[in-house]
């Protein structure tokens, strides 16, 4: 008898600050379902977002995304830097500099994850709010599973005036 695949609920973020941004992102969003593993269970609007870290370069487009996947969080971290490879994202471009895709696994369920390749919770997105704005679009009650608290509660005690989080006038 083969093994049931076991559902988990997952949220991803999306954003791109190179070419045409909303069409890079929505193509990745696309990309993650291509397979029959992974379904979209619920999407933000789209903003657009001051950049973070390495400031001296174009503003994003950000989104974030909640899907229903069977694959396990190693296999999920694979099939997203295969999507930002195929999407002409350089391996050796600078951290936190200009790219065309850029997926991050922020939350797999309630999972904790430490290794080498993976952080789950992402280990910067509770100091982001091009990260938590999105998520609180789509559940603004989910609850931090290292910080015991909501992402409405940590985008709203932020106290970075600098991040600007605006949505897009025209949403797809
Ligand atoms: P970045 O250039 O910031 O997108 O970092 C990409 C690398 O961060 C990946 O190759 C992963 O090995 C690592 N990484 C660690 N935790 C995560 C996470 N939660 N989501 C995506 N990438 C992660």
């Amino acid at each position: 008898m083969a093994a049931v695949k076991t559902d988990h609920a997952v949220f991803i973020s999306v954003g791109s600050n190179l070419g045409d941004k909303l069409d890079n992102c929505l193509r990745g969003i696309a990309a993650l379902t291509e397979s029959d593993e992974s379904s979209i269970l619920g999407a933000s609007r789209f903003f657009r977002t001051s950049p973070v870290d390495y400031a001296d370069q174009d503003w994003f487009v950000n989104a974030a995304v909640k899907i229903r996947t069977t694959m396990a969080p190693l296999l999920l971290l694979d099939k997203l830097v295969s999507i930002q490879q195929q999407m002409g994202r350089k391996a050796d471009a600078v951290r936190f500099g200009p790219r065309v895709l850029d997926l991050d696994i922020l939350l797999y369920d309630d999972w904790i994850i430490r290794t080498p390749r993976l952080t789950i919770p992402h280990p910067r997105m509770h100091k982001r709010a091009f990260v938590l704005q999105p998520i609180c679009d789509i559940n603004p009650s989910i609850i931090h599973p290292v910080l015991g608290q909501t992402v409405a509660d940590l985008l709203s005690h932020l106290d970075d005036e600098d991040q600007r989080v605006i949505p897009l006038e025209n949403q797809p």
